[in-house]
């Protein structure tokens, strides 16, 4: 089964998330453990933790169908030391946290050199913030985002998901998400079925489908390559249909996360039920 779902909100505490997803029509969906625009959270009440599993059992949500994103302060190639040590921390407590709710998935965005070092040296370090978070946890697996290639940001070239893999130790808990807006800006084509063919085989020969734990589902604002990080609503942007269709019909897409991240939440049970209609 292909498992469509939406990142959707936490308000009044975690357990509202799988509520949110059943109504929408979601089969998954991704959430912030935690405000993902502070470092400090409060602990997760034990009354919370217990309300979330049981309202995924209640939803059908199996963890493997569940993509936590961590919070967009954490740089975990950060080339200022003190500011490497705050994000690795924070990282681990995401991991946790992950952890605590029964979650088997972390979805993060690599990190950016801000020009202050080497492409490769950046890629050292965050490999070296992942064996660090996998070692201080059992069942978390980092899932490793794709970006736009915006600003000084890794993890656009699937090279680079494919040197940060090579150098975590632990395989069998590194994963990645593909997000097709991300995938689009960074240079990617998606706009026909054999652009997107060539693009996931691209990706099978660089990093491998095994890999895919997971994948954002967004129609871009921008041109192909613009490296620019503009979601858009699915049929609304400069992707079209031919992509969505595609996955909606891959193997390699079955029972992982199909994550919306597209701006107007109004519209997430619309697209679900678009998604869903692309099924041969
Ligand atoms: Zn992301
Ligand atoms: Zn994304």
């Amino acid at each position: 089964m292909k498992r469509v779902g939406a990142h959707v909100s936490t308000a009044g505490g975690v357990e509202n998330a799988p509520l949110q997803a059943t109504s929408i029509g979601a089969k998954a969906f991704a959430l912030f453990t935690k405000n993902q625009r502070q470092w400090k959270a409060p602990k997760l009440a034990p009354t919370s933790i217990d309300a979330f599993r049981k309202n995924c059992d209640d939803g059908g949500f199996r963890p493997e169908h569940i993509l936590p994103h961590d919070s967009y302060l954490i740089n975990l190639g950060s080339p200022d030391s003190e500011k490497l040590q705050r994000a690795r921390e924070a990282f681990i407590e995401e991991m946790q946290r992950a952890e605590e709710l029964g979650l088997l998935l972390l979805n993060f965005h690599p990190g950016s050199h801000l020009k202050e070092i080497e492409e490769e040296r950046c890629l050292e370090l965050i490999a070296e913030s992942i064996n660090m978070a996998l070692d201080a946890t059992k069942s978390v697996t980092a899932v490793i985002e794709n970006t736009a290639g915006q600003g000084t940001n890794l993890g656009n070239r699937f090279e680079q998901l494919a040197s940060l893999i090579d150098q975590v130790d632990d395989k069998s808990r590194v994963a990645v998400c593909l997000d097709t807006c991300h995938l689009f800006a960074s240079g990617y084509d998606l706009q026909s079925t054999a652009a997107i063919e060539s693009t996931f085989s691209e990706f099978d020969r660089i990093v491998g489908l095994h890999y895919l734990k997971g994948m954002h589902i967004n129609d871009a604002m921008q041109p192909l390559g613009s490296r620019i990080d503009r979601h858009a609503g699915i049929g609304k942007g400069t992707i079209g249909m031919d992509a969505f269709v595609y996955i909606m019909n891959h193997p390699a897409c079955e029972e992982i996360p199909l994550i919306l991240e597209t701006p107007d939440s109004a519209e997430w049970q619309r697209e679900i039920s678009l998604l869903y209609s692309l099924e041969w």
